[in-house]
Parts: structure tokens; sequence; C-alpha cells
């Protein structure tokens, strides 16, 4: 029989190919097959040897989706069959990646596994953008929400967002106007301020400003496309956008 493989999941970072860690780098570099969700960039795909077999399991909102328990049964299935599978994912693969629910199975079916971080969005944007998620002025505690989960109305966001503090709201493009309705109704200034983070550490990045009040409109108004964060805080309004921009153009 032959000897299982390992899965590795594996963090892709939120874009930019100079944002992987070096293990994840190798990994892509020597991997014979690797399975990917929609957010890795084409630029991190390319790092793969010219006969690695990729697999999409394309993974964004409202575009088709490999149910999760396919995906794990494809990685678990190629590990048993003796491959190394290298599982990409956006971002930080624990961090609303479901990479806890394919440690877990592959780990029911004997299959050893490695995790490698990633940059979450959350980091590669505020880096990108120059907002410091915390800051010694403006805030001493920072969260990462999931804005598109089911039962959005009924989670408890309260306490998360407010003065002295950062929101980092994941998945929130579609569901803008519930947010912001929610973090009002759960006592939010409606001009606490607010930034919207596109493409985050990719060429065509956006970063967009408002207050709590305007986000729906800022949304449709700019035509914001996932993949985009939401930052919410005082932290957001410490940097100006052009600044942020100058820096942008300087560094491409
Ligand atoms: N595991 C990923 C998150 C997956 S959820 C991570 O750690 O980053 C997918 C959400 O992540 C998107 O809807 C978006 O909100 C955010 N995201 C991922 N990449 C991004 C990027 N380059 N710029 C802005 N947001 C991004």
């Amino acid at each position: 029989m032959a000897q299982t493989g390992t899965i590795y999941l594996v963090g892709a970072g939120p874009g930019d190919p100079d944002l992987l860690t070096l293990r994840a780098a190798r990994l892509i570099e020597r991997a014979e097959l690797i399975v990917h969700d929609g957010l890795v960039d084409p630029a991190i795909l390319a790092l793969a040897r010219d006969d690695a077999r990729l697999v999409s399991v394309a993974k964004q909102r409202s575009k088709h989706t490999l149910p999760q328990e396919d995906i794990n049964a494809l990685l678990v299935r190629e590990a048993l069959s003796g491959r190394d599978v290298v599982r990409l994912k956006g971002g930080d693969p624990l961090v609303f990646g479901r990479g806890g629910e394919e440690a877990e199975a592959a780990h029911a079916a004997g299959v050893p596994v490695e995790i490698v971080p990633g940059i979450s969005a959350a980091n590669g944007a505020a880096a990108a953008a120059q907002i410091a998620l915390t800051h010694r002025e403006a805030s001493s505690i920072v969260s990462f929400v999931a804005g598109q989960c089911k039962g959005l109305k009924d989670q408890d966001w309260s306490g998360l967002a407010g003065k002295g503090r950062t929101l980092v709201i994941y998945m929130g493009v579609k569901t803008a106007p519930q947010i912001a309705e929610k973090l009002m109704e759960d006592g939010l200034a409606p001009d606490m301020p607010v930034a919207v983070i596109e493409n985050a550490a990719r060429p065509q990045m956006r970063v967009l400003r408002g207050l709590l009040a305007g986000l729906p409109d800022l949304v449709v108004e700019q035509r914001v496309k996932s993949p985009a964060l939401i930052v919410i805080g005082e932290v957001t309004a410490r940097t100006d956008t052009a600044l942020a921009n100058v820096a942008l153009e300087a560094a491409r």
C-alpha cells in the first residue's frame, strides 16, 4: 500500500507573492498537486511547477463552490493514495478559511497535516492602507468578524466596535447596509470613521474612507467588489487616503 501523503494547509496571504512565507513559497514551488480556492492570486499560482496539477475549488461568495465535505474528501483521498497535497488558501488558513474543518477531516482519516500560516487580509490590508489596527492613542482592541454568516442580525458584536476599538469585517461587502444598521443599533456613533479596502496587496487595490452612516452608499457608489475588508474605528481616520496612495505608488 502506498505511504500516506501529507496535507499542507498553506496560507497564500492577501495576493502579492512577496507576502508569502518562505515555507509557503517552497511548498508551492515543489508541489505536484495544489488544491486552491478562488481568492488565491494567479501570480502565486504561477510559482507552481509546469507539471503541477492545479485544482480550483473556487470559493467566492455567489460563485460556484465545491461543497466543503467534497473538498475534505478530495484532500483525504489524494493523501491516502500516497500524494502530498498543498491546500492553498487566501490569507491565513485558520481565519475564516475553514482550515479547521479540513484539518479535522484529515485527522479523522489518519492523514498527517501541516499548517503554514499566511498573512490574513486584515494584516495585509492594514499594512497596504497604512492603517494601524491598534494605536496607543486610538485603539487597544482589534476584532475580526465575518459579515456574511447566517443569522448576522443575531450575532452579538456589542462592544467589539467603538471608542478605543477596531473592528475588521471580512466578507461584508454585500451586507454593508445590515452591518451599518446593526452597529448603530448597538450604539455606535453614525460618524464613526470607516475604511473599505478592496483588493488589498494587489495592483488594483483601492482604499475608501467615510463614516459609518454612509457606509452602505459608499459601497454602492464606489461599486466595491469582493474581496474587500471593512474597518471600523478611529484608527481609519489617522492616515489619509492620499498619503497611503502616494506610498502605494512609490512601492509599485
Ligand atoms: N482566510 C482569509 C479570509 C477568507 S474569507 C484570510 O485570512 O484573509 C474571504 C474574505 O477575506 C473576503 O471576502 C474579504 O473580506 C477578505 N479578503 C481576502 N483577501 C483580501 C484582499 N486581498 N483584500 C481585501 N480583502 C480580502
